[in-house]
């Protein structure tokens, strides 16, 4: 899926902030989000994909984007479960919370591109920003239900279907062999 590359890291983050800091399921076992410093750590991974640079998260801005992550868990749930109506109101209000605002930029070498500036000028609000205009951006096209939610017992970690066929049903690969060596069980029994 290409919606376009800014667009693919911002659900990628989105992906990552919800599955590292809400609670719920995993792979099979209970999940707690870290706390502390592994917190802190976490959230600077998930605001970085591909690592090109890191971030310095603070304490404050971990909270904030928890509070933003189950905002967002709720949007791929509405979508998991058929109400795509519900995902675009979600989303329109996490749009004017994290009041998100285009702007162009341009650094690294790269050609001018849209970034999303939220409140207050901080690591926190901006991500949040980014991450509620992405899944707007998804939401608003034809690849509109490619958001997720595992359907693997025991998990509820989030996933963004990036497959031609958009046939994606588990967050991880673990969960999908769970699945099929549960379903070669069932046959041999
Ligand atoms: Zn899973």
């Amino acid at each position: 899926m290409n919606f376009n590359s800014h667009t693919d890291v911002v659900v990628a983050v989105a992906v990552a902030l919800v599955n590292t800091l809400t609670a719920g399921e995993s792979r099979g076992r209970p999940y707690a989000p870290p706390s502390g410093e592994e917190r802190t750590d976490a959230v600077s991974r998930a605001v970085a994909p591909g690592a090109s640079r890191s971030y310095e998260v603070s304490a404050e801005q971990a909270d904030e984007l928890a509070g933003v992550a189950e905002a967002l868990r709720t949007v791929f749930e509405s979508v998991a479960a058929g109400d795509i109506d519900a995902a675009a109101h979600h989303t329109n209000r996490l749009l004017a919370e994290t009041d998100a605002r285009p702007h162009l930029d341009r650094h690294d070498g790269e050609p001018w591109h849209v970034h999303f500036h939220g409140r207050g000028g901080t690591l926190a609000g901006d991500w949040a920003a980014s991450c509620a205009t992405g899944l707007a951006v998804v939401l608003g096209s034809e690849l509109y239900d490619r958001l997720g939610v595992c359907t693997a017992p025991h998990c509820d970690r989030v996933y963004v279907d990036t497959s031609r066929n958009g046939t994606r049903r588990f967050c991880s690969t673990p969960c999908q062999n769970r699945v099929k060596t549960a379903a070669f069980r069932a046959r041999q029994a």
